[in-house]
């Protein structure tokens, strides 16, 4: 076969989802089988770079990583010998335990354990039980929602546990003694569950009567580019005794999202044992994210519409995104606070509180009010909005929140992020020994102060490059879906997420 044939081959597949009615036009997204490659392959790494990099050991950053001159050159050392006196520096500085200490069994069976804990909750707590959008082949899939329930459940235990033992309640002690280990075990789960739903998406037959499809965008034919982006849409297994889950939606909302606040958590035990007290920054950090995780489970059905279930495939990038990227690198900020306890005082704290409080009421507010309006839209809380009518029948609201930005939720998102981030300051540290006392270490910004930012407000970054691009994927969706309908939403609600800005 041609070169040509084959890309024709993979543009019409990634065009016709199997056994679809309507079929939406794909092309590649996140840099096709090249950015695929790299994220599927690169991204672990960052996880364990900030890992390692800000560390209780020598610092956050490792400090020799400030003068790399200083680390490679000395002019006692020849070239090969000051690279390997850089190696045992930075190995020394990051606590690195050597790659057959980056997992342990302990570890393995406490992460599966997490993950079979989150199982048995949802199957065994009275659930909601709500039927997905429609499906392209037709038809709907059932969902069991109580990751709200679930949640509570595990944190009064968490509760209970910490009334009773304190920082020394062992689930706080071994997901510190962990960290790795534990982060490992994830990454190989988000291996291990993207490879076999991507080798058992092959046996979705066209014309099937189990609801069974191919997400639209992830059939073009490169092995690569589908593993990575998702090939079926709604993978389910059926588990013994335990019935059949929903592998996506289960993932999506359960270890990973719950896990970032057991992360959290297992800092702020960590920083109480270490220093005798929980900084204001702590508290910060911990209210605003977990009121965003509960938030997220509490509306748990509203996942149904996210194009994470309705359009992506459950490959590595969601695979991978919800429990490793997600719990370890949501978390930097409380990790990093649990070593250095930054004080900020009333003003400053109030100041933050009042950021993230704003950035909720936007996000919920504008949530709240298209799943109301979707729902019904003669509710009185929405029947006053502006709106128009499409030619596929759906309604796009025009004034309210959705007037101001076509993603004006992303705004409230973006926003709660700050509070997030700022309660870390201008970060940095080092580790030093103690001279007065023996034995014990301090915690000191010399020459430190603002070299951690890329670890502390990565999330914000990050959240900000990730928002952009989800509302181009989106507004791409839109535009395919309402056509020349889109053109006259665009026209009369201009910006895309900031009013005014962009
Ligand atoms: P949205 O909730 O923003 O929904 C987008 C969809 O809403 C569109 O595809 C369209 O769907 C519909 N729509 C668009 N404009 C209008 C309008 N004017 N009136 C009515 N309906 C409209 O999608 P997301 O899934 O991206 O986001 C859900 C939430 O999750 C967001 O608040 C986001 O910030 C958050 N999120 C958080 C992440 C994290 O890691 N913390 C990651 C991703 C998302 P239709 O085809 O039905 O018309």
């Amino acid at each position: 076969m041609t070169t040509q044939r084959r890309r024709e081959k993979a543009a019409a597949a990634a065009v016709e989802p199997v056994g679809a009615g309507k079929s939406e036009a794909h092309g590649y997204e996140f840099g096709g089988p090249i950015g695929a490659f790299v994220l599927t392959f690169g991204l672990p790494f960052v996880c364990y770079a900030f890992a390692f990099l800000c560390n209780d050991v020598s610092g956050c950053p490792a400090p020799s990583l400030l003068s790399p001159s200083k680390l490679f050159s000395s002019p006692a050392l020849s070239a090969q010998s000051g690279r390997q006196h850089a190696l045992a520096t930075l190995k020394r500085e990051t606590g690195w335990p050597g790659v057959g200490g980056l997992i342990s069994v302990e570890a393995v069976l406490g992460t599966l354990a997490w993950y079979g804990w989150s199982l048995l909750l949802h199957v065994l707590l009275p659930a909601q039980e709500v039927e997905g959008t429609e499906l392209a082949t037709g038809g709907r899939l059932k969902y069991r929602f109580n990751s709200f329930s679930s949640a509570l459940v595990t944190l009064f235990l968490c509760a209970a546990g910490s009334w009773a033992l304190g920082p020394n309640f062992q689930l706080w002690t071994f997901i510190n003694t962990h960290y790795v280990q534990i982060l490992t075990t994830n990454v190989l789960i988000a291996y291990f569950l993207s490879t076999y739903t991507y080798l058992r998406s092959f046996s979705v037959k066209r014309g099937n009567t189990s609801h069974r499809e191919l997400a639209a965008g992830g059939h073009t034919g490169n092995i690569i580019y589908d593993f990575f982006i998702g090939r079926e849409l709604n993978p389910r297994v059926t588990v013994p005794y335990l019935g059949e889950i929903d592998i996506k939606a289960f993932m999506e909302l359960r270890p990973g999202m719950l896990g970032w606040i057991l992360l959290n958590l297992a800092y702020t035990a960590k920083q109480y044992k270490s220093y005798g007290y929980i900084t204001d920054s702590m508290l910060i950090v911990n209210f605003t994210q977990t009121l965003y995780v509960l938030d997220a489970l509490y509306m748990e059905s509203a996942i149904l519409t996210t194009m994470d279930l309705t359009r992506d495939g459950f490959g590595f990038m969601l695979a991978f995104g919800d429990l490793a990227w997600l719990p370890f690198t949501y978390s930097l900020q409380a990790r990093y606070l649990s070593v250095h306890p930054v004080i900020l005082g009333p003003w400053y704290a109030l100041a933050i509180l009042g950021m993230g409080l704003g950035g909720y009421i936007i996000f919920r507010g504008s949530n709240s009010q298209k799943n109301a309006f979707r729902t019904n839209p003669d509710d009185p809380s929405v029947a006053h909005l502006e709106y128009i009518q499409t030619a596929s029948g759906a309604k796009l609201l025009t004034s309210g929140w959705w007037g101001r930005a076509r993603h004006i939720n992303y705004l409230g998102d973006w926003l709660l992020s700050w509070s997030y981030c700022l309660p870390t300051l201008f970060s940095g540290y080092r580790l030093t020994n103690s001279i007065l006392t023996p034995g014990s270490r301090l915690v000191t910004t010399d020459g430190m102060a603002g070299w951690a930012i890329p670890v502390t407000y990565f999330y914000l970054l990050y959240f900000a490059v990730l928002l952009v691009h989800r509302e181009r994927r989106d507004e791409e969706k839109c535009r395919r879906k309402y056509g020349r309908d889109w053109e006259k939403y665009v026209a009369k609600v201009p910006y895309r997420i900031i009013p005014g800005v962009y």
